[in-house]
């Protein structure tokens, strides 16, 4: 079968760059290879030439990672992706676009300015001789003929389930069975490698189940699916809190995972004499020695409450827990609750409080970044998840491409125009915001919220109802630092006295290396530093510029040891990556890594 060419203008200027870009990489000429890039140009690269998550800007750094990967990674066969027609889109050209290296095969994304290269894209999605038993390859399920003691498929399930761990060492231990843990695991069945997940609570899905029972997804259905397997179309676009908990649940019998319930991880050592992990796990309560080669920490981004410590709380007599133990309303009719803080959690939990006929204060320490849901759903996400964009032929997988395609630095020069299209839509909401005396930004570069999730992960709210309460003063607002506790009240450092029969720290959790620290010791969480952000130089989200979140989904300065999380978008998407690295680790696939990041921040 011959490929059908498109002929547009557009298709022959990548034809055009990609047959030279091809001939610069063939013959080794990185500097000739870089010259076809703009001077301010970015390659981001999900492992397909690093082995790492990298973004690279300008000629220099192109030039500098390609004289130290090409000559393993042997990329060739660069072609448009079949059906998909190159765009000019005002002047930027832009093109899906499909390569193979010595590993494996791999898809990217073009952006052309002028005929130079702007924004590249490249990705490794599977390692040749490693495909996934999918699509037409799907397995058999059943064997024809007359087979003498043939064992089931339930048989060789159960077989597996009582083996691996006991008789069998893991190749990957994820600790942690939330969404994250769960996706990837799914992802290293498909590829054949031996997994295990644990998860301390008793049963899949107990993450959602234990939050605050007011609570549903924030994000809409499009943007949330798992791996392989998509909501159907009857799932309401917000999922309640207990609704997906049963998906997850669900999904790990679905996807044929081994998932240990009622199983912490106490403690864990690493031997790079026998590159493998000694990690002390306690199943059912009973202690138990798991040898994986691999760990991957999958304990939730939002997972280790950041707990304040405020002269006074061992003398408050009310009740008084960090958000992520709120039990929800019901116990609190007619009490006096102050709500530390004024992202998201805040606002669900005093929303919720007040429903329920609660006195509500919310007491709001530093400005915090609005948008109303609809809104956000309208401007920020219809083009990739949608009803809409479904309907227009969008895949999630291509949606999630779109996103990565462009390069984090200049990502908040995309997201300014929407929060300022937001603003203007929201504009009375905002002015009886402000009026009712609450600080909002918009991040400090008015980039709004997505760029806030990725520098800090923090210092927003979407809002689907409470802001209003704030707004008309249902829900009552104090601004200030907290100073101390009393034996009934909250006091600001401005001497203002709330009384309070239930505080509520609803501020937010910490960086994901203070896992390791509690697990594996504080010196592999400080040789690792701090995960999550950009370094994009705002408010806790340190400098120097890294350009990738910092330590998720890719090597560690710590050998065999992974992060892996955030939302439920980036969970599926970058859980195809981590996965293959650990695929490639294990088949002995040579796997050099370009560019491991160095640690700024200790967390
Ligand atoms: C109130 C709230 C609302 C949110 N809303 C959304 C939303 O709308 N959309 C979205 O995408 N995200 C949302 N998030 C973010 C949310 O945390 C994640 O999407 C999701 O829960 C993260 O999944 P995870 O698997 O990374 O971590 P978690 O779901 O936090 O799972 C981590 C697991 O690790 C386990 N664990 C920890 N330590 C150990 C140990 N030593 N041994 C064994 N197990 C251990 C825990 O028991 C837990 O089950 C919300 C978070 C909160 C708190």
């Amino acid at each position: 079968m011959t490929e059908t060419l498109p002929s547009t203008h557009a298709a022959t200027t990548v034809r055009t760059w990609l047959s030279e870009f091809s001939a610069a990489l063939a013959s080794s000429d990185t500097t000739a290879a870089a010259a076809l890039f703009t001077g301010d140009c970015f390659w981001r690269d999900l492992i397909a030439f690093t082995w790492n998550i990298r973004t690279f800007e300008g000629r220099g750094e192109i030039t500098g990672m390609l004289d130290e990967t090409l000559a393993s990674v042997q990329p060739g066969g660069w072609k448009i992706t079949d059906g998909e027609e190159p765009a000019d889109a005002g002047g930027v050209i832009e093109a899906w676009i499909d390569f193979e290296t010595a590993a494996g095969r791999g898809h990217g994304h073009l952006r052309l300015r002028d005929g130079q290269c702007w924004t590249l894209l490249t990705t490794l999605y599977e390692l040749t001789g490693y495909e996934e038993a999918k699509g037409p390859r799907r397995p058999m399920g059943a064997e024809h003929g007359a087979i003498r003691d043939r064992a089931t498929w339930l048989e060789n399930r159960e077989h597996e389930s009582h083996e691996l761990g006991v008789t069998e060492q893991p190749y990957v231990l994820i600790v942690g069975g939330g969404q994250a843990g769960i996706g990837l695991a799914a992802r290293l069945r498909q590829l054949s490698v031996p997994t295990i997940v644990i998860d301390k609570r008793s049963r899949p899905g107990d993450q959602w189940r234990s939050r605050y029972k007011s609570l549903s997804l924030h994000d809409p259905v499009w943007y949330d699916h798992m791996p392989y397997l998509k909501f159907p179309d009857n799932w309401p676009v917000f999922s309640p809190k207990d609704k997906i908990a049963d998906w997850l649940e669900s999904y790990t019998k679905i996807m044929e995972l081994n998932y240990w319930p009622g199983t912490e991880a106490k403690s864990a050592t690493y031997s790079e004499a026998t590159g493998e992990w000694t990690v002390n796990v306690e199943r059912d309560g009973q202690p138990m020695v798991l040898r994986p080669a691999q760990l991957v920490l999958a304990t939730g981004m939002s997972g280790r409450p950041g707990i304040p410590s405020f002269p006074g709380m061992d003398v408050f007599r009310g009740d008084q827990h960090h958000s992520s133990a709120h039990p929800g309303p019901d116990a609190y009719r007619g009490k006096r609750c102050v709500v530390i803080g004024s992202n998201n959690s805040a606002f669900d939990i005093c929303g919720a409080l007040w429903e329920n006929g609660a006195d509500v204060t919310m007491v709001q320490r530093s400005s915090t970044h609005i948008v109303r849901s609809a809104t956000l759903m309208d401007i920020g996400l219809s083009a990739l998840y949608s009803e809409q964009a479904v309907a227009g032929g969008m895949t999630t997988e291509k949606a999630d491409m779109t996103f990565a395609s462009i390069p984090y630095r200049i990502m908040h020069v995309f997201q300014i125009p929407l929060y300022e299209q937001m603003h203007e839509r929201d504009k009375d909401f905002y002015d009886r915001l402000e009026k009712a005396g609450f600080d909002h930004d918009w991040g400090e570069d008015g980039s709004g919220l997505f760029m806030k999730y990725l520098r800090r992960g923090s210092g927003y709210y979407i809002d689907v109802g409470a802001a209003d309460l704030v707004a008309n003063g249902d829900v009552k607002l104090v601004r200030g630092q907290v100073d101390h506790l009393t034996e009934d009240a909250v006091v600001l450092e401005d001497g203002t006295g709330l009384p309070a029969d239930l505080v509520v720290y609803a501020t937010g959790y910490t960086s994901m290396n203070g896992w390791a620290a509690e697990l594996i010791s504080q010196e592999v969480a400080d040789k690792v530093g701090k995960c999550w952000g950009l370094g994009s130089g705002t408010a806790k989200d340190p400098g120097p510029w890294e350009g990738e979140e910092r330590n998720m989904w890719k090597p560690t300065r710590q050998q065999a040891l992974w992060f892996h999380g955030g939302n439920l978008h980036q969970s599926r998407h970058y859980s195809l990556y981590l996965a293959l690295q650990l695929k490639a680790r294990q088949a002995g696939i040579p796997t050099p890594v370009y560019g491991l990041q160095a640690v700024h921040h200790l967390g």
